[in-house]
């Protein structure tokens, strides 16, 4: 028998493949997840290819150690996609491949486990009648593990004993008893018997807009990228469901993938598709996102390998995930930054859904009520099919007034304001709390205040490890820098000259809760930010309790501004818009009237009359005219007019180098070699290079940060140049860490 050697991608910033011998019974493929000795460890990696020879000399080969053959391979597909993501965002495979992988499976010790069949317990009709009295009514664990048993079909084993360290036992007991049994459930089957779907004449009647565009989308067998333009309210979510129905309906094997910018969408979305779609048989509605547990999310994404799972519904990091039979894709919130992935791999999950989406022949809808320039210029180009909707779905509501407040003539007039709330968004916030509906106080800082300093000497508060100030947090009596983790106590007194007056200045949401409490008496204020919601599973309630209708006004950050279908909030106040109005960062504006747009979205959904406030020093800011006539296409068409004119984005394509070095001199020297180097490339012409600049913030935990911007008008030629210029990157020394960032959306 002749030698077989196989070519595997390894979690390894050298982006070659790795040659091993393999002579393992069970025959080779690609796809094929293998453990291999690598250096003094034992690491997981993917086979990519099969052969019958190796340029590595026989003796410095070794041999693959172990297959996962529980796992299905990889498909063609999912590696195409892993190599497409590779070779754009100028990474080697195996750094994509592999840590799109849950945890679990990267972990050869547990390949078994993870695909052994999956026990749960079914609650049977006896102990259903029995269990209630025969728990001891201060039990309440048990009781816990009884609700959770009556509460579903089946409940996995793993999760049932974990909640209670006697679970084990007590279940023992119970299935002696003849009120539980074990079962297994067969996850490696991917049929599925078509479900009957919900009952038509319970659904919302679509609107005439939300019809043709579920027409267009159920009647595209082929890829077909749809941008969904839907106001607010407008019912997109309805869209999709009507999409996924159709498909699920159609074809019995067919798998969606819906993404959504935010693990706190998912909770909404969850909710909805299992009620719309509750006769799909257990585990075929599941999430992927970071905030499940280890476990759950390999299961997970085992459901979604193995075809059990019909509709996987998550954050970015989905659009990864291997799903054999996929046949739409959802992007929710298509213009959201938080599609981006900020470290490591830089991917937009959104333009890998483009691609997945083509690459697949399938499907694919972009949905907001903002699209990103970018999308809005495709369809302008008609190379997306626009579909829009451009009422809201509910019959009465209509989108909300936009008031602006000017800062500068309530001041100019004497108006009283009370710290930062102007007198007349405060008589509205009142005047909601006198009806009984709820408003939103939407600013986005957090903290209570982003600067304390000392009016003798000058003194600021700065962060000791980076080049910024730290954020006052009064509830957590602490300053915090918001960059680097960095935390101390607040200091009694000015730590240079001594003064004992020492002032917060400016405000974030806790100050702004505080300030609330007192300004609006009597109103239930709640705050929902980053801090307010560290705990897991504590936005959830907090966010339960507004819609619950427990809370008068709910102050917090971009979190609050996205998505949510908040049923009885009439008034949105948007404080400390004005800093984004000047940014140096050309998308900020963009930025600013889709978190505006979003933010306003949320009032007058279900039919009272809406309002938004915004306080403003510039009242006659084009920015905020645009908004107040809720005119997204004006607003897209001149800023894409002066993108266009200034050579930027969506017009040009550009990319970063970003050098992270022990000084800035290091850093930028690195780039200025870099630089060099790249000018002497082959098309580098075609390319023009900047200067390297420090960042903004240049300082962080202590590393100097610099890049160097380039920019082409032709995407293929900068993904050309820059492919060939990362070998001699690699040459280059001098720094801690750099990388090459493609499609920047932070500049
Ligand atoms: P969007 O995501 O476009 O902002 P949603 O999908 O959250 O809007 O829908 C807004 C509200 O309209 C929801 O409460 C939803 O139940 C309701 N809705 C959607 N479609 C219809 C319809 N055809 N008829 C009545 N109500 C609808
Ligand atoms: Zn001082
Ligand atoms: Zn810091």
């Amino acid at each position: 028998m002749s030698a077989v050697f196989v070519r595997v991608a390894l979690d390894h910033p050298l982006p070659t493949l790795f040659d091993y011998r393999y002579d393992l019974a069970p025959e080779p493929a690609p796809g094929l997840l293998v453990r291999v000795p690598f250096g003094r460890r034992d690491v997981v990696g993917m086979i990519c290819e099969v052969t019958g020879r190796s340029d590595v000399p026989a003796e410095k080969l070794r041999a693959v150690d172990a297959i996962c053959d529980v796992c299905a391979p990889l498909a063609d597909e999912w590696r195409a996609l892993a190599a497409f993501a590779a070779d754009y965002y100028q990474r080697g495979l195996g750094e994509v491949a592999l840590p799109a992988l849950p945890q679990a499976l990267r972990d050869a010790s547990r390949w078994a486990r993870l695909f052994a069949p999956e026990e749960c317990y079914r609650l049977l009709a006896a102990g259903r009648a029995a269990l209630p009295d025969a728990l001891p009514a201060r039990a309440s664990a048990l009781r816990r593990l009884a609700e959770a048993l009556a509460a579903q079909p089946t409940l996995a084993a793993a999760d049932a004993r974990a909640l209670h360290p006697k679970a084990s036992a007590t279940l023992d007991d119970w299935q002696s008893k003849g009120w539980v049994a074990l079962e297994t459930v067969d996850d490696t089957t991917g049929a599925v018997q078509p479900p009957a779907l919900t009952d038509d004449a319970l659904l919302p009647r679509l609107t005439h807009e939300q019809q043709e565009a579920v027409d267009a989308i159920t009647a595209a067998h082929r890829f077909a990228p749809f941008l969904l333009h839907g106001v607010t309210g407008s019912g997109k979510t309805e869209v999709y469901l009507h999409a996924l129905a159709g498909l699920l309906h159609a074809r019995p094997d067919a798998q969606a993938l819906v993404l959504v910018p935010e693990i706190n969408l998912t909770p909404q979305f969850e909710a909805a598709f299992r009620t719309r779609f509750a006769a799909l048989p257990d585990g075929a509605i599941v999430t992927m996102h970071s905030g499940l547990a280890e476990g759950e999310r390999a299961r997970n994404w085992i459901a979604a390998h193995t075809g059990r799972a019909r509709i996987v519904l998550g954050t970015r990091l989905a659009i990864l995930a291997s799903l054999p039979k996929l046949s739409l894709i959802v992007v929710d919130e298509e213009h959201d930054p938080a599609y981006k992935q900020q470290e490591g791999l830089r991917y937009s999950a959104r333009d890998l859904a483009i691609y997945r989406a083509k690459q697949l022949g399938i499907p694919v809808v972009l949905g907001s009520a903002t699209p990103s320039l970018e999308s809005w210029w495709q369809a302008e180009q008609g190379r997306y099919t626009r579909l829009s909707l451009t009422r809201r779905a509910v019959a009465e509501a209509v989108l909300p007034a936009v008031k602006l407040v000017d800062l500068e003539e309530e001041h100019r007039r004497g108006r009283a304001s009370i710290d930062g709330l102007s007198g007349p968004l405060v008589a509205a916030l009142k005047g909601r709390l006198e009806r009984g509906e709820q408003s939103l106080v939407f600013l986005n800082r957090r903290g209570y205040a982003p600067i304390l300093s000392c009016d003798a000497c000058g003194w600021v508060a700065g962060c000791p490890r980076c080049s910024a100030y730290v954020v006052l947090h009064k509830p957590e009596r602490s300053l915090r820098c918001h960059h680097c983790g960095w935390e101390s106590r607040i200091p009694k007194s000015c730590p240079d000259c001594g003064n004992v007056d020492i002032a917060p200045m400016g405000r974030g949401t806790q100050r702004v809760e505080e300030t609330l409490a007192s300004a609006v008496p009597g109103a239930r204020v709640l705050r929902i930010d980053a801090d307010s919601t560290r705990r897991k599973g504590s936005a959830q309630a907090l966010f339960s309790d507004v819609h619950a209708g427990e809370v008068d006004i709910l102050v917090g950050t971009q979190m609050i501004a996205k998505g949510h279908d908040f049923q009885r909030v009439t008034l949105v106040g948007v404080l400390n818009a004005d800093t984004a109005l000047f940014s140096h960062d050309f998308r900020a504006s963009e930025r600013l009237f889709a978190q505006l747009m979003q933010v306003s979205g949320r009032a007058g959904r279900s039919g009272l009359p809406g309002e938004v406030m915004i306080q403003t020093r510039y009242p006659r800011h084009a920015l905020y005219h645009a908004l107040g006539r809720h005119d997204y296409v004006g607003f897209a068409r001149s800023t894409l007019a002066e993108r266009r004119d200034a050579h930027l984005p969506p017009f040009v394509y550009q990319a970063l180098l970003r050098a992270e070095g022990r000084t800035l001199e290091a850093a930028l020297a690195f780039l200025a070699q870099a630089a060099a180097v790249f000018a002497t490339l082959p098309g580098a012409d075609r390319v023009t290079v900047y200067d390297a600049v420090p960042l903004t913030i240049v300082k962080v935990f202590n590393v100097h940060r610099a890049q160097l911007l380039l920019e082409c008008a032709s995407r293929a030629a900068l993904q050309t140049a820059l492919r060939a210029w990362q070998p001699a990157l690699r040459e280059l020394r001098g720094v801690l860490r750099w990388a090459v960032e493609v499609d920047p959306l932070d500049i």
